[in-house]
């Protein structure tokens, strides 16, 4: 309990606490997710290679026999499952390509895109959160296909994540993309290691926002909470 760290709150201010306290509460250390300067160089061949005989190394030690028919192939399935699909949005060459199209209708109102299904993994303990995110903004004159905002979620939704800077890499990827800030980000997750290990807490979610622009006037987080729980 001797080193410290800053720790970037869900209203971007900034605390210290102990390193020890920080993967045990969830809380994390950053924007960015921390990556090692060199991520990338190793190619994601070699990179599976690696990860199926390190994960069934991690089964020998605990026992299993990796003779066994039902479990032979696990170390690759979960190699192959870590590089192209749940941890997919660690390199940048994933990302969704947008497009944005012109505001024809001049739409100038809020564009609420909510209820969009994501799975992550939590990155203190390797196992599932899950939830809804719900996505507003105001057009500053060009628009996004809807679609799009999903794919988006699912980009940042595919590393080892911890909710609340999930939710800000959503927020400001968005801001820059469509050029305003008039963004809200909300999340509403289900952390697997509260409810089956720790706790052990089936009910609770953790809520996250991101609110800037007009979306800090209390007038329109009501309007938008509004038809998020329509
Ligand atoms: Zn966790």
């Amino acid at each position: 309990m001797t080193k410290e760290a800053l720790v970037l709150s869900n209203d971007n201010s900034i605390s210290e606490f102990s390193i020890d306290d920080i993967g045990d509460d969830h809380m994390f250390t950053g924007l960015e997710t921390p990556m090692k300067a060199d991520a990338f160089v190793m190619s994601d061949i070699e990179k599976k290679e690696k990860i199926s005989d390190l994960f069934g190394q991690i089964m020998d030690v605990i026992g299993l026999d990796l003779t066994d028919d039902s479990l032979k192939d696990t170390p690759k399935r979960v190699a192959k499952m870590y590089m192209e699909e749940i941890f997919s949005g660690l390199n940048p060459n994933n990302k969704p390509k947008i497009s944005l199209f012109e505001n024809k209708y001049q739409y100038n109102q809020m564009l609420v895109e909510k209820d969009i299904t994501f799975y992550s993994n939590c990155e203190h303990h390797f196992v599932p959160f899950t939830g809804k995110a719900h996505i507003a903004y105001v057009s500053s004159g060009k628009v996004i296909g809807l679609s799009k905002l999903n794919r988006i979620v699912q980009y940042y939704a595919k590393r080892p994540q911890v909710q609340e800077r999930l939710t800000n890499q959503i927020a400001i990827d968005l801001k820059a993309i469509l050029n305003t800030e008039d963004i809200a980000v909300i999340i509403d997750a289900k952390h697997l290691c509260v409810s089956s290990r720790g706790v052990k807490d089936d009910s609770s979610t953790t809520v996250t926002s991101y609110y800037s622009g007009i979306f800090k006037e209390s007038n329109k987080i009501a309007e938008l909470q509004n038809y998020i729980n329509q």
